[in-house]
C-alpha cells in the first residue's frame, strides 16, 4: 500500500506543478483577453416546466483563447477570483448582459424574456460602488431592476460584509438568487438573514434523482423545494439532463428549470432564435 501511494505521488506532482504554472499565464492571459475581446457571453434559457415557456435567461461567459482554444469558466473563473480581475471581468459580463436584453426587448418586444440571470463573485459585491454600478448599468440601458437577477453563491452571501449590498440590491428591486443552493454550510440561517428571493438547487442534487439509489439527495432537492414554498420563493432546479428528471423535479414542486435536457447555453442568435419561437407556441 505504502508504494502504491508513493507512486500515485509521484505521478501526480508533475501535473500539480503544471497547475501553478498554468495558473500564473492563466491569469496574465484573462487580462489581456479583457483587452483584445477574446470573451464572450452565452445564455442558457430557464424554462417553466410546468408551461414550457422560456422565463429567462443565465448569461455565461465564454473565452476563447487564440491558440488553446475554448477555455472554461469552471477554469478561468477561480483564478480571476483571485487575482481580482474578476471586478472588471464582472463589469464586462453585467454590461453586456444588459445591453443583450435591451437589444432583444427592442428588436422582439413581448416575445422576448423578461429578465436577465447575471453571476456576480464576492469580490465584486466587495467594491462600494457595486450598487451604483447596478444602477447606471439597467439606466444606460433602459431597463428596470426587475430585469436583472444577480446569482450570488452561498459562500459569498455568509461573509457578512456583503450583507448590506445585497439589501440595497434587494430594496432597488433586483431579484437575487442564491446559486448552487445546498452545497453551502449555513443555508438555512441565511434565508432568514438576507434578502433572497430564488433558490437555485445546484445540479449535484439533480443528478442524484433518478439514479434510483440516493436516497439522500432526492430528499435535499425535495427539502428545498419546501422551504422555497414555505418562504415564498421561487425555486430553480438547475443541470436537469432528462425527461424523467424534469418530471421528477415538477412533481417535487420546482415550477422553473434550466438544463441541457431543454437547452445548452446558446449564442445569441440561437437564443434569440429559441425564445421567439417558444414565445409564439
Ligand atoms: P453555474 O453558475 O452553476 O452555472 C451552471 C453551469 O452548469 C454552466 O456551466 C452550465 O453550462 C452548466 N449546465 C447547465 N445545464 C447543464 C446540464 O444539464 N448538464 C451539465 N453537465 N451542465 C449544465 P459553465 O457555463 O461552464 O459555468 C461554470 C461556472 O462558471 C458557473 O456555474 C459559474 O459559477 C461560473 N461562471 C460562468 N460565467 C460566469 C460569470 O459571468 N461570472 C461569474 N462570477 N461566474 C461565472
Ligand atoms: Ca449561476
Ligand atoms: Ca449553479
Ligand atoms: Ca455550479
Amino acid at each position: 500500500a505504502k508504494a502504491s501511494g508513493k507512486a500515485s505521488w509521484t505521478r501526480f506532482e508533475p501535473r500539480m506543478r503544471q497547475d501553478v504554472v498554468n495558473h500564473a499565464r492563466l491569469g496574465s492571459e484573462l487580462h489581456n483577453a479583457l483587452i483584445r475581446h477574446e470573451l464572450y457571453l452565452a445564455y442558457q434559457p430557464v424554462f417553466d416546466i410546468t408551461t414550457g415557456r422560456m422565463s429567462g435567461a443565465e448569461a455565461l461567459v465564454r473565452w476563447h483563447h487564440p491558440t488553446r482554444g475554448f477555455v472554461s469558466p469552471g477554469d478561468f473563473i477561480p483564478v480571476a477570483e483571485r487575482s481580482g480581475l474578476i471586478v472588471p471581468l464582472g463589469s464586462w459580463v453585467l454590461r453586456e448582459a444588459c445591453m443583450q436584453l435591451a437589444a432583444w426587448h427592442a428588436q422582439y418586444g413581448d416575445l422576448a424574456i423578461r429578465s436577465i440571470n447575471v453571476n456576480v463573485a464576492a469580490r465584486q459585491l466587495r467594491e462600494t460602488s457595486f450598487v451604483d454600478e447596478v444602477a447606471a448599468v439597467l439606466a444606460e440601458n433602459g431597463l428596470l431592476p426587475v430585469n436583472l437577477v444577480i446569482e450570488v453563491t452561498e459562500s459569498s452571501v455568509v461573509d457578512g460584509r456583503h450583507r448590506d449590498t445585497l439589501q440595497a440590491l434587494h430594496d432597488m428591486g433586483v431579484r437575487l438568487a442564491l446559486d448552487d443552493f445546498g452545497t453551502g454550510a449555513s443555508s438555512l440561517s441565511l434565508l432568514r438573514a438576507f434578502p433572497v428571493d430564488v433558490l437555485k438547487l445546484d445540479k449535484s442534487f439533480v443528478d442524484g434523482i433518478c439514479d434510483g439509489e440516493d436516497r439522500g439527495r432526492l430528499a435535499v432537492a425535495a427539502a428545498v423545494a419546501q422551504l422555497a414554498e414555505y418562504l415564498n420563493l421561487y425555486a430553480v432546479a438547475e443541470g436537469i439532463e432528462t425527461q424523467a428528471q424534469m418530471e421528477r423535479l415538477r412533481a417535487m414542486g420546482y415550477r422553473l428549470g434550466q438544463g441541457y435536457y431543454m437547452a445548452k447555453p446558446l449564442p445569441p442568435g440561437d437564443m434569440a432564435a429559441l425564445m421567439v419561437e417558444n414565445a409564439q407556441r
